[in-house]
Formats: structure tokens, sequence, C-alpha cells
């Protein structure tokens, strides 16, 4: 399963663009997050014309993983006329949440579709997503991915202070196709912080595991310095 990464920044560095990934499979496009820097990416690189339908999975509604939302939604509806499917998971509140804040950014029902996350279906590179309930922030509903591939299966962290849905991931798929984590260094209380990476992620698994959301050059060194790989953005 081939992400690109549009940016790898933490919300506090968006000099790297604020962290986000998509899938494009011949007219579909899955975009994971979309952040207050993600609209502008995907119009300044010419994305979104070549899509015919957008698929939306947003982990959390930190300004970084959801601050152009609506310009997306809007930009899908009114302007290119195709359409976009929020995919949340099975998870009222959660989806509530979002449903409301589209309200709020002048998204009417009708200029987007809500399928579930595991209604979703269709794609090559995987057979199935699913959102995984994660700390990140106090009083936040915060998420994981899992997604099921013909390789082995990957996950994605998002945003998150929680190692246990890491751990479980990693019992359930011994031999991953890639794992895509957010880290800190020096530790912060809302992210998982390096030294715990360093804990939990086996050396033999190092290969495929990419770190994402960084906060600083000092992060990526020390990632590079313990054998992690660190997502390049296209
Ligand atoms: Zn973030
Ligand atoms: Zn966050």
């Amino acid at each position: 399963m081939q992400l690109h990464f549009l940016g790898r920044g933490a919300a506090f560095n968006p000099l790297e663009g604020n962290n986000s990934a998509y899938i494009m499979e011949n007219d579909r496009l899955l975009l994971i997050d979309c952040g207050e820097t993600v609209f502008e990416t995907l119009v300044k690189k010419g994305i979104l014309e070549k899509a015919k339908t957008i698929d939306v999975l947003i982990s959390h509604l930190h300004g970084d993983h959801c601050g152009s939302i609506g310009t997306l939604v809007l930009y899908a509806a009114e302007r290119l006329r195709i359409p976009l499917n929020l995919v949340p998971p099975d998870e009222p509140a959660y989806r509530e949440q979002i449903v409301a804040l589209l309200r709020l950014l002048g998204c009417r029902e009708g200029m987007y579709e809500i399928i579930l996350d595991r209604e979703l279906t269709g794609y090559a590179s995987f057979d199935s997503v699913r959102y995984v309930r994660t700390g990140h922030a106090p009083g936040m509903l915060c998420h994981s991915f899992v997604f099921e591939t013909p390789e082995g299966g990957v996950f994605y962290s998002a945003d998150t202070n929680d190692v246990a849905p890491l751990q479980a991931f990693l019992r359930e798929h011994p031999t991953p196709e890639h794992i895509y984590l957010e880290a800190a260094y020096p530790a912060a209380s809302v992210h998982l912080s390096l030294d715990v990476l360093d804990d939990v992620v086996p050396s033999a698994l190092r290969s495929v595991t990419s770190l994402m959301h960084i906060g600083s050059q000092l992060c990526m060194d020390q990632a590079i310095q313990r054998g992690f790989q660190i997502v390049s953005v296209d």
C-alpha cells in the first residue's frame, strides 16, 4: 500500500506541512487527515483535479488534522462537483462532532456523504480500514488506523500518547507491511516518546517503521540513529 505524504510536521512545525497522507487509485483519492495546510497542498499539486471520488478519514479534531476539511468539502461539492465521502468509525459521538464542525464551516448535508469505515471497499491496495480509539489530548476523541492489506497490514498512529493500539497491532500482525508512527523527542505528554517506541518496536521491524508528525530536526536525527525511517514528502 503506497502512502504518499503531503506533509510530515507536528502541529507547531508547519514548515514541514501538516501531517497527512493519501492513496490515489485510478481516479479515487483516499485522504488521511486534512489539516490547515492540506487543502492548499492538494491544490498546488493538482491532486484534486485527478480525482472523481474523494474518501476522507479524520483521526481527530485538532486543527492540524482537520483544519481545511470544510474548504475541501465545499470545493468538491461546488467547484469539482464530485462526491466526497466522509469516512468515520461507527462511533456516534465522534460522528456528531465532525458533522457539527462541518455545519459550522458552512457544509450542509448533501454536500458530502457519510460512509462508515467498515463500509469503505473497492481499493486494491487494502482490504479494509478501521479506526482504533487511542489516547492523545484530554477530552478529545482520537483514533489510529489499521489497514488490512495483502502484504500484512499497515498501522497509522496519527496523533497518540497511547502505545497499546500499536502493541495490539503487532500481536495481530507479526510481519506488517508498514508502520507509520508519530514520535516526540524529547518526550511530550500528548505524544509517544521516541524512548517508548524504542522499547516497543523490535529492531527487525524498524526498516518498515516510518516516523511522521515530526516536531524537530533533533527528533529526526534521534530516530535515524535508532534505525527508524522517516517518511518523505512527495
Ligand atoms: Zn497533530
Ligand atoms: Zn492532535
